[in-house]
């Protein structure tokens, strides 16, 4: 089935679905039956990390979709207590996915206290050189991790995934990734639920000009700033509604409403990458 999801190009070439479903805080099975559901409603790209503990479901709900592997994004990720084997963990989550490559794998932090981000680097270069991988990218890397990263390696992450939405902007991370080519993914996107994005009157008020949901607008708001996404929900009605999004255009004025929302550090639901640890 085809939809309306535009593609973005990354710095090596290869094509990402600019909208896709994430499966954070799902287990095996309720992943094999929300996944099933956004494949059926046309979503074409999956984010899924193997600190989610979901991979096996994610990959039965591919497996069963009889959707041919090619059409399918996929991206999962390299967790923290892993940087000293990253090769193993890899063969593991491809284990898990019944994959034979993933396109998109990522650091999914960058544990400076560890130290080991830039050999990881160098074994996710490898991996990607023997097809287990398609692209290679990082999350949650600040402008400080992705210079040492550069300084290091002729080969860029094709993305960072970054916490972003409304309350949480940084645009000083953002500008930094697009003055080096680097797509940014957005986690995330709505606020997790834990920042009341949703409630906003400013967006309800958006919404409501459109005769579409909160969700829609936020989702909007990143599409029309150029930004990856992929909105996690397990109710089939919003799985549907968070993919329908391509029939109304925010207008300027409403960007630069939505954009007025930023509360920087403040707006932060997740952790500081420099303090995240294993
Ligand atoms: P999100 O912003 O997508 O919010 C999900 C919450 O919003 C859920 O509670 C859901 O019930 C609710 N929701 C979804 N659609 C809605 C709608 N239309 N209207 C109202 N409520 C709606 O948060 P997320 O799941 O944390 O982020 C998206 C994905 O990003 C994750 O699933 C995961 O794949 C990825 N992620 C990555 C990292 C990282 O460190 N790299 C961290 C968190 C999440």
């Amino acid at each position: 089935m085809s939809n309306d999801v535009p593609t973005i190009t990354l710095n090596d070439g290869h094509e990402i679905p600019q909208l896709g479903f994430g499966s954070y805080k799902v287990d095996n099975d309720t992943a094999e039956k929300v996944v099933g559901l956004a494949l059926q409603a046309g979503y074409r790209h999956i984010d899924t990390a193997g600190f989610y503990g979901n991979e096996e479901g994610v990959g039965r709900a591919i497996a069963a979709s009889g959707i041919p592997r090619e059409e399918i994004f996929v991206t999962t990720k390299l967790w923290n207590d892993r940087h000293g084997d990253p090769d193993a963990a890899l063969a593991e989550s491809l284990e898990k996915l019944g994959l034979d490559y993933v396109d998109l794998y990522l650091i999914h932090w960058p544990c400076p206290a560890q130290d080991l981000y830039l050999k990881v680097w160098d074994r996710f270069i490898a991996a990607r050189e023997a097809g287990l991988v398609r692209s290679i990218g990082v999350s949650n890397f600040l402008p400080e991790h992705l210079d040492n990263l550069l300084r290091h390696s002729p080969v860029p992450p094709v993305v960072d995934q970054l916490e972003l939405h409304p309350a949480y902007q940084r645009r000083d991370d953002v500008a930094f990734c697009r003055d080096h080519e680097i797509a940014v993914e957005a986690w995330g996107p709505l606020g997790q639920g834990k920042y009341p994005i949703l409630q906003d009157p400013t967006v309800t008020g958006i919404a409501e000009a459109h005769g579409v949901g909160a969700g829609q607008v936020i989702i909007r708001w990143h599409l029309q700033h150029g930004r990856i996404l992929f909105p996690k929900s397990s109710n089939p009605e919003r799985i549907r509604a968070n993919l329908d999004v391509f029939g109304f255009e925010l207008t300027d004025e409403e960007m630069a409403a939505v954009d007025a929302l930023d509360r920087g550090l403040e707006g932060r639901v997740g952790r500081d990458p420099n303090e995240m640890e294993p």
